[in-house]
């Protein structure tokens, strides 16, 4: 798949290994294969080249400090402009305004429009009717009740009618006079593009003329994804796209290929079957995910932006001489919350994501160290050895902790102290340069 396809391409450069311009020449020459691959069209995938070469060029990746990052990077924005560089917001400006959701069997279309009433009306104070419009399942009626009833929303039916379009304008006329300011239409799919249900589908955007038209699609079903996208917007003409289960292995190749053969943007994913998983499309992330590298290249970038070398080089002296004190490692902690929430960090890296998910780590994690460390005096600070048995009640009462709170950071303190004495010399210096020396 693509993604493969790219990681296996930019391998080469990911290391620090020496890069040439043939070899830049050869990775791209493997990029824009992957991209072609995967249904990208041949002049997107043409200009996508062109343009990371003239961006490589221009950034004299030749001669950076870390060639391999800055290819990366250079791609990893390249891919995010292909798939619409910012975010695409729905147009819900209207009162009531009309979404119409279209799409497969399968695809998502009754659990997204339970999704998007859950989001719309918690997070931007609408309040939604949702008409159940898939008339050849009964099953899909009751299960937008369910939804509907889980979002507490309000669904419109019609038990019996096998007539899509009226029971769309019955349904708006009923929004009307109960005074609902969102109304989603979700519809039937068939299990492969036929032409009754183009028309049918057809004949509702006609009829009810809605505000936004929404594309749904499986993202797992690959190749076909890009097809049916095709043959729906050529139909319907429609304003975005959503994909949904993103949450299985698919790495987001679809997102690429979609975008590029129908230029619409994406506008939502789902991740999950459960209500509350679904997210907006940010093109930056996907871009990651198809790099397969979690969200490595922003991590990077504020790590040394918030980095100073100088910084680093004083506090490696002081280390070898023993002399690292609370005051140097309040300023650390000051440098890991300026890197912002600790739990987006941990986010960053890849793998580390879902790992993370289920512990509770922020920046409240350092708030009862910070405040041992604020209770004791400058001298205490710089001399931890000071420390005696009445200063430790002291700073216990001080800080609002407990004798062994202060304890246990007097004893972690010592031993990272130690840890860092011994990682001085050869590795203090690796250590350094990790930091983006
Ligand atoms: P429809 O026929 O287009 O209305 O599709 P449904 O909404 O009924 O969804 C078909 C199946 O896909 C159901 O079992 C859903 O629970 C599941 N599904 C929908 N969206 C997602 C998603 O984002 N992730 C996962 N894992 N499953 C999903
Ligand atoms: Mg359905």
């Amino acid at each position: 798949n693509l993604s493969e396809k790219l990681e296996r391409s930019l391998k080469l450069l990911k290391g620090e290994g020496k890069i040439t311009e043939l070899n830049i020449a050869e990775t791209l020459k493997d990029v824009r294969r992957a991209l072609l691959d995967a249904d990208v069209n041949y002049k997107t995938a043409k200009t996508f080249v062109d343009n990371v070469k003239d961006k490589a060029m221009g950034q004299n990746v030749l001669n950076a400090v870390k060639p391999g990052q800055m290819m990366i990077k250079i791609v990893h924005d390249e891919l995010t402009e292909l798939m619409g560089g910012a975010t695409t917001d729905i147009n819900i400006k209207n009162n009531p305004s009309i979404i119409l959701i279209a799409g497969l069997q399968g695809s998502g279309k009754t659990t997204f429009t339970g999704k998007l009433a859950n989001l719309l009306k918690t997070k931007r104070g609408k309040n939604p009717l949702l008409i159940a419009g898939d008339v050849y399942r009964p099953a899909a009626i009751n299960q937008l009740q369910v939804l509907g009833q889980q979002v507490g929303v309000t669904v419109y039916t019609e038990e019996g009618s096998k007539d899509p379009v009226s029971i769309a304008k019955n349904g708006i006329k009923m929004a009307k006079d109960k005074g609902h300011d969102l109304i989603i239409i979700d519809t039937a799919g068939r299990l492969a593009i036929d032409e009754q249900m183009m028309d049918e589908i057809a004949a509702v955007k006609k009829a009810v003329n809605p505000n936004e038209i929404l594309f749904v699609v499986d993202s797992m079903t690959g190749q076909d994804a890009v097809n049916t996208a095709k043959e729906f917007n050529d139909r319907l003409d429609f304003d975005g796209v959503v994909l949904t289960k993103l949450d299985g292995d698919t790495r987001g190749g679809a997102a690429l290929s979609i975008r590029s053969v129908v230029n619409k943007p994406i506008k939502f994913v789902g991740t999950g079957e459960k209500l509350d998983a679904l997210d907006v499309f940010h093109p930056s992330r996907m871009a990651d995910r198809i790099l397969g590298m979690g969200d490595i290249v922003s991590l990077v970038e504020r790590a040394q932006e918030q980095f100073d070398a100088e910084e680093a080089r004083k506090l490696q002296k002081k280390i070898a001489k023993n002399q690292f004190s609370f005051n140097d490692f309040l300023s650390q902690i000051q440098q890991i919350k300026k890197m912002g929430n600790l739990k987006d960090l941990a986010g960053m890296i890849p793998g580390m994501g879902k790992m993370m998910k289920d512990i509770d780590i922020d920046d409240n994690a350092f708030k009862s160290v910070e405040a041992i460390i604020y209770a004791m005096t400058p001298a205490e600070r710089e001399t931890p050895e000071l420390i005696n048995g009445s200063r430790r009640k002291r700073i216990a009462d001080g800080s609002g902790t407990s004798i062994q709170e202060v304890n246990r950071l007097l004893k972690q303190f010592e031993d990272t102290r130690k840890m860092m004495k011994m990682m001085t010399g050869a590795g203090g210096k690796n250590m350094a340069r990790m930091m983006g020396n």
